[in-house]
């Protein structure tokens, strides 16, 4: 049951669940931007409306792309690997892209696709309105900060952002399927402490 209404800034009010299924009907029908041409089916993203962690990735890749749905490929077995680690599920969080559309061949979107879609992207987090962005991955933790930056930099640092909300990147999960060392220091055993913190700040904020 949701607890809370959003205003679209039109004067109409809708409850989360319904302002989200307006922008996945947008996303659905959108040709705003090339990817529209080759995508087989746009993602728009899922999971909790209550949530206080919402999870971005770059976009989405050939099983999102077949599937309709954020990280159920390779990547997002890794994801739902690092969730379990620490207990936390899919279901506790939302997950979603900076472009819902899929690159071809898996390239990083322009930034002509990334700012065509970004109103998407702010929508589901005006509406979600999380405590925490955890920016999977240096484009979009580039595309929060709005600039180019180094994620192996700034991953597991807290990031005042927009109202209120921090920004916290980690390793995108397709690069911890590149590097596949465990050991102390590996880019799993960093991404594994990313996301103790990310548990931690669950807890502190869903009572909130
Ligand atoms: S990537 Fe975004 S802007 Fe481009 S067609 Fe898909 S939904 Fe539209």
């Amino acid at each position: 049951m949701l607890k809370f209404s959003e205003n679209l800034g039109d004067g109409r009010f809708f409850r989360k669940e319904e302002a989200i299924e307006i922008v996945v009907q947008r996303v659905r029908n959108c040709k705003a931007c090339p990817l529209h041409e080759t995508r087989i089916n746009p993602v728009p993203g899922e999971g909790s409306l209550d949530t206080p962690i919402i999870f971005v990735g770059e976009g989405p890749g050939e099983e999102e792309d077949r599937t309709g749905r954020p990280f159920v490929g390779k990547a997002g077995q890794m994801l739902n690997k690092l969730l379990k680690e620490v207990g936390l599920s899919r279901d506790k969080v939302y997950i979603t892209n900076v472009v819902k559309c899929r690159p071809p061949g898996n390239r990083v979107p322009t930034n002509q696709e990334m700012a065509a879609c970004s109103h998407f992207l702010m929508a589901q987090i005006q509406i979600i309105n999380p405590k925490v962005i955890v920016a999977l991955g240096s484009t979009a933790l580039s595309f929060f900060l709005e600039k180019k930056v180094s994620i192996t930099r700034m991953r597991g640092k807290l990031i005042d952002w927009l109202g209120g909300k921090v920004i916290f990147p980690t390793f995108h999960p397709s690069y911890l399927l590149r590097n596949r060392s465990t050991g102390p220091g590996s880019p799993y055993e960093l991404a594994l402490q990313d996301m103790k913190k990310v548990k931690e700040l669950y807890d502190e904020y869903r009572k909130v």
